[in-house]
């Protein structure tokens, strides 16, 4: 991992997108779901333009944060997941998600993951980017990725993927294998029909391996 991280750091640019604030941050995570970069960020800017708190948030009309949020697609399943989240923030932690952040890395993991739709991959990412924990969020390029790398196995489920990644990462490098692990998967390792040639891992890779010897890299369907 230290050798791919090396090359990928080379290639791409760090991201320098997450918001600060750790609410904010959970915010654009939500909008981000099933959707690309330029859809959430549109929606995201529309809706910190007019609710930036918590509280603001709560209190807002439903039907207003739908129109704010249109551009990031599912807008009624994420407008209702923004106001309960909103509402737990703001009833459970006085608003403050910070005190959740204080909390050791297992038990503020846990508390995120009672929040309204908040998974495993969300309470990573507000983790890593928003309280700086040494974490390996797992998203479905990660989770694919990881396999055909081999750091997993075929049949890991995402928390399996999680814990073999992480060992296999050096310490304080987990947010950016997560960042730079994401953009292999947009530009070369895709999901269908990935760019083993182009790819700048591929002698490190064993499916590239395979390519580049000209047999058959059999990663079509994995
Ligand atoms: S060589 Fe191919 S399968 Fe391996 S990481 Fe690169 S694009 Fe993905």
């Amino acid at each position: 991992m230290a050798e791919i991280l090396k090359r990928l750091s080379a290639k791409f640019e760090p991201w320098r997108r997450f918001p600060r604030d750790p609410f904010l941050l959970l915010v654009s995570t939500v909008l981000s779901q099933n959707t690309n970069w330029h859809n959430t960020r549109t929606a995201y800017d529309r809706i910190v333009a007019r609710f930036r708190t918590p509280k603001q948030l709560a209190m807002a009309e439903e039907r207003k944060i739908r129109e704010l949020i249109r551009p990031a697609g599912l807008y009624r399943m994420k407008s209702k997941r923004l106001k309960e989240i909103s509402h737990v923030i703001l009833e459970k932690y006085g608003g403050d998600l910070n005190s959740v952040l204080r909390m050791p890395y297992k038990k503020a993991r846990e508390e995120l993951l009672l929040l309204p739709g908040v998974g495993h991959k969300t309470a990573d990412v507000v983790l890593a980017f928003g309280a700086g924990r040494d974490v390996l969020p797992v998203d479905t390029h990660v989770f694919r990725i990881s396999k055909r790398l081999g750091f997993a196995a075929p049949g890991d489920d995402p928390d399996q993927v999680k814990i073999k990644l992480e060992a296999a990462t050096p310490r304080g490098r987990r947010a950016d294998a997560h960042m730079f692990l994401i953009e292999l998967g947009r530009r070369q390792c895709r999901t269908r029909n990935p760019l083993h040639e182009a790819c700048p891992i591929n002698d490190l890779c064993p499916i590239g391996i395979r390519y580049l010897r000209g047999q058959p890299s059999g990663s079509r369907t994995r």
